[in-house]
């Protein structure tokens, strides 16, 4: 990765989106000045090399849908060696306040605005600085919240990778070099960028997934996926053979019929051309030092996309119960009871099991009205919604 202009340009047009603006105050211009330095010392880090031969012979991976997605959980639940940043959780200073960057760039007028949502608040209000708090957690708390306080997108992200590395591990052939039994699931907390590799050619493929055909469709038209840390992107970049490819693979949460008529998940695919910094509101947290920061990432692929297959649609699973009994395993029965009912207090568990149905594709009228709402605010540079799982993998 080279440092270079375009890449300071995205991460002060970041910085703006947040309200970070260096005439402001010397706050601000401390921050925006450190920001730069450290991402310029993150973009030129190598890391460890994926260790291809290892994987070649590592068959683990289990051919049963609900066992391979139970086996990336417990990837998860297990990881212990978590970020500073994770183990903080982020409250609103504001009222009415939903984490988002509340700046946009007005290109006409050449300045950054607020948006139409953020005008009831005052620009002091908005001082990133001001607006958050952070508290520290415990790792099992952290662990509880990223499981059963998640969204379906949140959620959607790890089940899809389960079930598209199951079926494809075994049924699909590596979309670059076509050979088949080669791709080994790689993902989970500890590797980011690289849920699947092949171990002929080396190929690297990340997994996403979007709510429906049409919004994978736009993604794909405006050319902007919302990425892992970009530390993790640099590090890997860096230590890639010349001839490596990385690819995005992306692929719609709800079923399509294909040309047999079968319900399937149509899995497209594109690689990886650019990668740059975004800054996501855990910056803010003044417990952490600059040199700690993990940024977020925008991705852009080269077009046109392509198909690589399609992704049987399969039986519904039940992975709230898996996560539940993993949780109670890995910390206990009565760390998980605290907990419960610590967030849960009145609630009844029914809007977890709504949240099921979504992710494994069974559409449900109040679910599907809920999905579209978030989708309507979730325009592009709006989105902010930070998986901590994921980011900090
Ligand atoms: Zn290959």
């Amino acid at each position: 990765m080279e440092w270079d202009s375009a890449l300071r340009d995205e991460l002060l047009h970041s910085l703006h989106e947040w309200g970070v603006s260096p005439v402001r105050n010397k706050k601000h211009k401390r921050f925006q000045t450190e920001v730069l330095r450290h991402a310029e010392i993150v973009t030129r880090k190598r890391g460890p090399v994926v260790k291809f031969s290892s994987l070649k012979t590592n068959t683990t991976f289990p051919t049963d849908m609900e066992e391979a997605v139970e086996f990336v959980l417990r990837n998860i639940i297990e990881e212990k060696n978590l970020p500073k940043a994770a183990l903080y959780e982020r409250v609103n200073n504001i009222d009415g306040d939903d984490f988002r960057r509340p700046f946009y760039q007005n290109r006409k007028m050449n300045k950054y605005e607020r948006k139409k949502y953020y005008k009831r608040f005052t620009i002091e209000q908005l001082d990133p600085f001001k607006r958050f708090a952070f508290n520290k957690i415990s790792l099992s708390e952290r662990k509880f919240r990223g499981w059963f306080l998640s969204t379906v997108d949140e959620d959607a992200g790890i089940i899809y990778e389960a079930r598209l590395a199951c079926h494809a591990l075994q049924y699909e052939p590596c979309f670059h070099c076509k050979c088949r039994k080669t791709l080994r699931w790689n993902g989970g907390v500890s590797t980011s960028w690289q849920d699947l590799v092949c171990t002929k050619c080396n190929s690297m493929y990340e997994v996403k997934t979007r709510e429906s055909l049409d919004r994978m469709h736009d993604d794909f038209d405006r050319n902007k996926f919302y990425g892992g840390s970009f530390n993790a992107y640099c590090k890997l970049k860096n230590s890639l053979e010349q001839d490596q490819k990385m690819f995005l693979v992306v692929l719609p949460r709800d079923f399509n019929n294909n040309r047999k008529g079968e319900d399937t998940h149509p899995v497209f695919i594109a690689e990886v051309e650019h990668v740059v910094p975004r800054i996501v509101s855990s910056n803010f947290n003044p417990a952490l030092s600059t040199s700690e920061f993990h940024f977020a990432s925008m991705i852009s692929v080269r077009l046109p996309k392509r198909k690589w297959f399609d992704l049987p649609k399969t039986e519904k699973i039940n992975y709230v119960e898996i996560m539940k009994r993993l949780f109670i395993e890995q910390f206990s029965l009565g760390e998980y009871q605290r907990l419960d009912a610590e967030y849960f207090e009145d609630e009844s568990d029914n809007e977890a099991d709504s949240e099921l149905d979504v992710a494994n594709g069974m559409k449900e009228e109040t679910d599907v009205e809920k999905l579209k709402s978030a989708v309507e605010n979730l325009k592009v540079g709006d989105a902010d919604n930070e998986n901590w799982d994921s980011m900090y993998g």
